[in-house]
């Protein structure tokens, strides 16, 4: 059997690092098995749904690698649902109900006070034709339920193992509001028959929609025996790093942020899917071979913990392996090209990409010197070899040691402070010969070059 997955977000606002991780996981378990991924968006609330949205979704999955083979809107196939509803209806599978909320209100709190589970009491059910024209007469439009079988709907979930719901214990759920807007259940059922959807993958707080929506699909799958339905699997949701839901902070943690933020894309792959799996938290040399290892198996019950500085040592750490000839396109476009051995000796110290800017500054100027004693610069500046190649750096700071007594923190913070003007930076003796004797010369000598 080929794998063929789907990723369903509503285009109502920005992808975070929860839902790219939901998108994550099907593209790896997919890719990892040569199987399809598919990216549907699920826009049947129009009102709410903008092609901004759609379109920055679109930007953010590109750019994060995680490329769909088939494109779906659910705003296109209105008609497959309606005609999916029409054949739950005649099947006495799908109601229509009249109650405003606030008579379901007034009917929990009734049921809570006498201890009875707050579940919809299928009133709608037994309502007669006459009754119903009476609402509809009172300008009442109705709502329609999807009546669940009531029994124990079992499924072996690829990430939590044996998974039951009891749907004797649910309301039927609503399918259809009283504005014809369809809710994403049905639309969902219908898209994963028609696009052969092999496995559904999502977050565990659709546990219990997979209790219902199984049930829809043996109902629509009735006439083929009621199958296959698909896989299931739903992964534990993240945390944050104290271990606090996520979910009520994932607004301000959005894809695009974090590109604004300099992060790399295969960081932020490596990380969401990592967390929570007992594979190591390291950087994973493309997001192919993040697919070729990912495995369910290796994902615990236990939530996944986003942790912001595991994605910074991420980050660095897929800065440090970057190659030239990887680098050397972004270095052109950012005007911070200083060649192979400049990239080779800057990228162990870079955290994020965008912090090379700024070594290329010390390497090309204008760099201001900090100069707190003249005559140790002076001294040194006097020393210098006319010729600073690779040995150049050692040799130097020997005879520098030597003629004005000063060793360790004292001899090289004040060459440091003098020829880049910062406390910190890469190994100079490297960073010498791309800077060259006559800029070191000028800056110890107090200009600004
Ligand atoms: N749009 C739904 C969501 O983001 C899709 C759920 C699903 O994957 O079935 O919650």
């Amino acid at each position: 059997m080929s794998v063929k997955v789907r990723f369903a977000p509503s285009p109502t606002g920005k992808l975070h690092v929860g839902n790219v991780r939901t998108a994550l996981v099907n593209w790896l378990f997919a890719k990892g098995q040569g199987g399809q991924f598919v990216l549907r968006i699920d826009d049947t609330d129009v009102a709410r749904s903008t092609p901004e949205f759609e379109q920055g979704i679109e930007d953010d999955l590109r750019w994060l690698g995680l490329v769909w083979d088939q494109r779906e809107n659910q705003s296109k196939r209105f008609d497959r649902y309606e005609a999916a509803a029409a054949k739950l209806k005649a099947d006495g599978r799908l109601y229509a109900c009249y109650e405003t909320s606030e008579e379901l209100d007034r009917r929990r709190k009734v049921q809570l006070s006498r201890g009875q589970p707050p579940i919809y009491d299928r009133a709608g059910l037994a309502l007669t034709d006459a009754e119903k024209s009476a609402y509809e007469a009172e300008g009442r439009r109705p709502h329609w339920r999807f009546k669940l079988e009531g029994r124990r709907v079992a499924w072996e979930d690829l990430a939590r193992g044996h998974a039951e719901v009891d749907t004797a214990s649910m309301s039927d759920p609503v399918l259809i509001r009283e504005d014809g807007l369809f809710l994403y259940t049905l639309p969902s059922v219908v898209d994963d028959i028609d696009m052969g959807i092999t496995h559904v993958i999502r977050g565990e707080d659709h546990v219990t929609n997979t209790g219902a929506q199984i049930d829809i699909f043996e109902a629509l799958l009735k006439d083929s025996g009621g199958g296959p339905t698909p896989g299931f699997a739903h992964m534990p949701l993240l945390v944050g790093e104290d271990g606090s839901a996520l979910s009520k902070r994932l607004g301000s943690l959005s894809i695009s942020d974090m590109r604004d933020q300099g992060y790399e894309p295969i960081a932020i792959t490596s990380h969401l899917g990592r967390i929570g799996t007992s594979d190591p938290l390291d950087v994973a040399p493309s997001i192919e071979a993040l697919g070729e290892g990912f495995s369910f198996s290796k994902m615990g019950r236990s939530p996944a913990r986003y942790d912001v500085a595991d994605l910074d040592r991420l980050n660095a750490q897929a800065l440090h392996g970057l190659s030239y000839a990887d680098a050397q396109p972004r270095l052109a476009a950012a005007g911070a090209d200083l060649g192979e051995a400049f990239w080779d000796v800057v990228r162990p110290n870079l955290q994020k990409f965008a912090d090379v800017y700024e070594m290329a500054r010390i390497v090309v100027g204008p760099v201001t010197p900090v100069i707190e004693d003249a005559a140790f610069a002076r001294a040194a500046l006097n020393l210098l070899p006319e010729v600073i190649d690779a040995g150049a750096w050692s040799a130097w700071t020997q005879a520098v040691k030597e003629q004005t007594g000063a060793k360790g923190k004292a001899l090289f913070m004040p060459l440091r402070l003098a020829i880049t003007g910062q406390a910190h930076g890469p190994d100079m003796a490297m960073m010498a010969p791309l800077i060259g004797r006559e800029r070191i010369a000028q800056r110890l000598a107090g200009e600004t070059a």
